[in-house]
């Protein structure tokens, strides 16, 4: 499409940009130095540049090269290759993982299919870094950082829009977004992190088409929903979800209460923002964030209980999660955990932290994140607890385990009984296992 417009490459020399190498993790500088006196290309890619380019620390750093796999297996002794159709190499130092990825283009457009969908299917080929820029999503994830003459290489326009602060698809919208939804709720994580505004057309691909998100694969989104919340802007990354129509796809009763709640005003966002302002924000588990998420939903069945006198809140609150733990699969114990976090609140009300009761609440595991959606929770509804700071100093003493959640408990039977020996699902011989498993 000739509306969009095709920027020329641009070389920004060591001189002109901020990144140097001292804020490069020393292992992937390591690599990018060995590959590159091995004679290859070898480019810091994607949201590590960004990052740096912004003054952010990255998360992580990732590395392109014109280097083969079977090559970067030859280099580096702590190299797995990983992926079938697209073989990506993890070089490993320890628990800290470098991605390193051969160049590669998109598959050929030309495969739209009988019903005109572009969903792109996971089938790549290797390609040069000019294709290999094109592939990514968001210009600002484009960029390239070349190691042999420590400049900056923008193929996409990136360099522009990170000074303006623009998170802007590469080439058509439309069509990126229905090659890989996902890509939309990128958009929605990203701008909310960045603090970077979502440019028109990009915008109006998203609600044209949120709906298309059902293309994407549910471990996917499930785990994109997650992504959401780290970095204290979930507020903002849902604000957005919900503006741009995503949200009556991905979470539809979350949807309908914020409509019927005000909209702009809904308590949903009270609470995802007082999440983001906790001390345990980037800590927090799955559990929590459920908890957190869908806590208007659950209060507002709680006190329609509390009229009608007949509070049980473990009963509401496991069936308000029904649809959406089954539908992205959240593991039991995660969804048991979440019960328990709400469970467990009443507990700040009934007990004082110094009573025998209140020291075995604090001793619980999980009570570093019962005592945070406690936080939460007040900081949302605008209240106060005379008790808050006396729970939180005796907790300082406990052993904090802010991430835990319940695990499954090991059956022994299972393990050393009937499975032992078994590499299939049947039982063994002359186990007394009923005939009728249904
Ligand atoms: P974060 O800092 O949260 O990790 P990121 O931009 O690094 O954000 P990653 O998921 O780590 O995101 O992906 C690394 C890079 O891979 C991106 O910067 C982008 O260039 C590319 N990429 C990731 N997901 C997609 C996608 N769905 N489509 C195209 N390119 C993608
Ligand atoms: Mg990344």
């Amino acid at each position: 499409m000739s509306m969009f417009f095709r920027p020329k490459k641009v070389v920004r020399p060591r001189s002109e940009h901020c990144i140097s190498r001292q804020n490069i993790d020393p292992d992937a500088l390591r690599i990018l130095q060995r590959l590159s006196s091995a004679g290859y290309i070898a480019y810091l890619v994607g949201g590590g540049v960004r990052d740096l380019l912004l003054g952010r620390t990255p998360k992580d750093f990732d590395i392109s090269t014109d280097a083969h796999p079977n090559t970067l297996k030859r280099l580096f002794r702590n190299c797995f290759l990983i992926g079938r159709r697209f073989r990506l190499a993890h070089i490993i130092f320890g628990k800290k993982v470098i991605e390193t990825s051969t160049f590669r283009r998109q598959p050929d457009a030309t495969q739209e299919q009988e019903n005109g969908s572009v969903y792109q299917h996971e089938d790549n080929t290797f390609g040069t870094p000019e294709e290999d820029a094109k592939r990514r999503d968001f210009t600002v994830n484009a960029l390239f950082y070349d190691i042999k003459t420590f400049s900056v290489i923008d193929y996409v326009g990136g360099l522009k829009d990170l000074e303006s602060k623009t998170l802007r698809t590469i080439g058509d919208p439309n069509v990126r977004f229905r090659e890989d939804p996902v890509r939309m709720m990128r958009a929605a994580r990203l701008a909310a992190r960045l603090e970077f505004r979502i440019d028109w057309s990009s915008r109006r691909a998203m609600r044209r088409h949120a709906a298309e998100i059902h293309n994407a694969s549910v471990p996917r989104v499930q785990e994109e929903i997650m992504r959401l919340f780290t970095y204290r802007s979930s507020e903002q990354a849902f604000r957005y979800l919900w503006e741009y129509d995503l949200l009556q796809y991905l979470v539809p009763e979350l949807h309908a209460h914020i409509m019927a709640s005000g909209k702009a005003k809904a308590p949903e966002w009270d609470y995802l923002r007082a999440l983001d302002n906790d001390p345990l924000s980037t800590d927090a588990s799955n559990s929590l964030r459920i908890a957190v998420l869908f806590y208007p939903l659950f209060k507002e069945a709680f006190d329609k209980d509390a009229k009608n006198g007949r509070v049980n809140r473990v009963a509401q609150t496991r069936q308000l999660l029904e649809r959406f733990s089954t539908h992205y699969k959240i593991p039991k114990m995660t969804r048991f955990t979440t019960v328990a976090l709400i469970e467990a609140q009443a507990r700040f009300a009934q007990n004082t932290p110094d009573s025998p009761r209140g020291r075995r609440f604090i001793a619980h595991p999980l009570f570093p994140q019962a005592l945070a959606l406690h936080r939460i929770l007040l900081a949302a509804e605008n209240r106060q607890d005379p008790q808050l700071s006396a729970w939180e100093t005796t907790t300082a003493e406990t052993a904090a385990q802010p991430d835990f959640e319940y695990k499954k408990s090991r059956t022994r039977k299972r393990r050393f009984g009937r499975n032992r020996h078994v590499d299939n699902d049947a039982p063994p011989a002359g186990t007394d296992q009923p005939a009728d498993a249904g």
